[in-house]
């Protein structure tokens, strides 16, 4: 009897494992018209073949006067790609053009629209200290957050 129970335990606990590992490889987050992000840590794991991170902005305002984008860089650098980020203007969604200290970013959106990037979860190394931000003018210095990055 306390075997089955045990081994039971251990099933279940698999199950969570693994639920908490495609978990890591796929998370949303959500924007608003107030500058604001609706958390302030995304979690993801470097083990994944590919993460693939959903912004939705959940306001109302266009893209021109609130657009949010996800930008993630070391933290050590994400103040810098922010500035350089502003020369690109909004049709690179202010986000410097093929730039290595650019792990990731999505387009920028306007209320009521979202956009997914993907990438491999090898750009990331795990324990590492990541930022994510929003590029757009203004909006860096108070929409940023921590990337915590799992093995
Ligand atoms: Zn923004």
């Amino acid at each position: 009897m306390k075997t089955t129970r045990l081994i039971l335990g251990l099933a279940l606990a698999a199950a969570f494992g693994t639920a908490q590992a495609d978990d890591a490889c796929k998370v949303k987050i959500g924007a608003n018209d107030m500058m604001q992000f609706d958390t302030d840590t995304l979690t993801v794991s470097a083990g994944c073949k590919t993460i693939e991170i959903e912004l939705t902005h959940t306001g109302q305002l266009p893209v021109a006067s609130m657009g949010h984008n996800v930008v993630i860089t070391k933290t050590a650098d994400y103040e810098a790609v922010a500035k350089d980020g502003l020369k690109a203007g909004p049709e690179g969604s202010y986000v410097p053009a093929d730039d290595a200290r650019v792990v990731a970013f999505t387009k920028l959106v306007g209320g009521g629209e979202s956009a997914t990037v993907s990438f491999e979860g090898s750009k990331l190394t795990a324990g590492e200290d990541y930022t994510f931000f929003c590029s757009f003018p203004g909006h860096s210095s108070v929409m940023k957050g921590k990337v915590v990055v799992n093995p």
